[in-house]
């Protein structure tokens, strides 16, 4: 009788398998009871970064985010390239990059003094990383550069050269002209040179462009963004182009800047928008760090498909419909890139860009956050004038 009930006796394959089931249950039950003894163990493997022992190992790999609001209006599946999440600004990756390429050409030394002129996010970028890595330095900022900005700039204890806003055509006061001039006369100056050093553009050939693209598993259609020195656009528009030379690259423009007439009619400004016209202003725009009137070897090297102008307003009002639909809060020519996407997608009859239809994956660039414009382009006085009160107030 025992013999018969005896395990030899059990059926091989429910036998296997019930051993199998009590193996797992046990497993998993022990796995359990080590995660609630000791949680932390489990927290350890949930760290997807490991630790880094320098911030400029970090000015790498930004965010690839979907705007929910203008895709849903568009039919686009649009994404924002978060630049701003970089840890100081969006320029951080060029200016580490040039200043180490200096570094390793032995351009630099402890003695030297590095030197940059800047209206946009650069200057902080080159004041903190020269801070970082033990150099001095002097920036030259023009006098229309927020004020947010400007003490930003103050808290790395760099020296600050403050000159008067007036066109690159201006040899004695540009503020590009001046740092250019001061590096030269120091015997112990280094030039950054974001307009014309080409390691600005390679940068983000080598980088920004290819990490959108393995972002998105290399499907871009279209890649629309503003310029200042145009290293952004340029160094992406490159790669994309190289991996698919139909993604339509799109330029967004502000008034008085000549980019927008150069990718249309090939020259860089009207008549009247000519810089001996400019007695007072720079460009008839807020909105800082993009915009020109000089072509420079960054830019110049640029493949661009079209182009659209757009105004203060309309940009104000971009920033103020992504901030109240996506939570999203972008300064001014970050805004300026999206009123072009929009821009794009009412132009429905040119040739160039109505390969870009519904399903269509566009990509565009945040620089920074509105924070840094409170005062400026978020001020109630320049709020008031605007006439743009729904999207589709924003005409082509
Ligand atoms: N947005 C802001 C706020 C900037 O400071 C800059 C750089 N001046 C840009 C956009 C444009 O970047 P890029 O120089 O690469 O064209």
């Amino acid at each position: 009788m025992l013999n018969k009930i005896s395990l030899s006796n059990l059926p091989l394959i429910p036998l296997i398998s019930l051993i199998t089931f009590t193996i797992i249950g046990l497993i998993y039950s022990l796995k359990f009871i080590k995660n609630q003894l000791f949680p932390n163990k489990k927290l350890k493997k949930q760290i997807i970064n490991p630790p880094s022992d320098s911030i400029l190992s970090l000015m790498k790999n930004t965010p690839l985010l979907y705007i929910k609001s203008l895709s849903k209006i568009t039919g686009y599946n649009i994404y924002a390239k978060l630049e701003n999440y970089l840890p100081f600004t969006s320029k951080d990756r060029m200016i580490k990059n040039i200043i180490l390429t200096a570094e390793k050409n032995g351009k630099l030394n402890k003695d030297s003094i590095i030197y940059e002129g800047s209206s946009g996010n650069t200057g902080y970028s080159v004041a903190i990383i020269s801070k970082i890595l033990g150099y001095k330095c002097t920036i030259i900022i023009p006098d229309d550069c927020s004020n947010e900005k400007i003490n930003l700039l103050k808290t790395t204890g760099c020296k600050i050269i403050i000159t008067k806003q007036c066109p690159f055509s201006n040899f004695k006061d540009n503020y590009i002209r001046l740092a250019k001039k001061l590096s030269e006369k120091d015997p112990n100056g280094f030039y950054i040179n974001q307009f014309f050093n080409k390691e600005n553009y390679l940068t983000h050939y080598k980088e920004t462009g290819p990490e959108i693209y393995n972002q998105l598993k290399g499907k871009i259609d279209c890649f629309i963004s503003s310029a200042g020195t145009g290293g952004t656009i340029t160094g992406i528009s490159k790669f994309l182009k190289e991996k698919n030379p139909n993604c339509k690259i799109i330029l967004s423009d502000i008034n008085g800047s000549g980019m927008y007439n150069f990718i249309k009619e090939g020259v860089m400004f009207t008549k009247e928008e000519s810089e001996s016209n400019r007695k007072k202003e720079r460009y008839y725009s807020i909105i800082e760090g993009i915009g020109n009137n000089f072509l420079n070897d960054n830019f110049n090297e640029a493949i661009i498909d079209e182009s659209y102008k757009v105004s203060d307003n309309e940009a104000l009002f971009m920033s103020k419909f992504i901030y109240e639909n996506d939570g999203l809060f972008f300064g001014g020519s970050s805004s300026v890139n999206f009123v072009a996407l929009y821009k794009m997608f009412l132009d429905k009859e040119n040739n160039v860009v109505n390969s870009i239809t519904k399903g269509a994956n566009v990509v565009t660039v945040v620089y920074d956050s509105g924070i840094k414009y409170m005062s400026k382009l978020f001020n109630e006085e320049n709020i008031k004038g605007n006439d743009i009160k729904n999207i589709e107030d924003i005409k082509l």
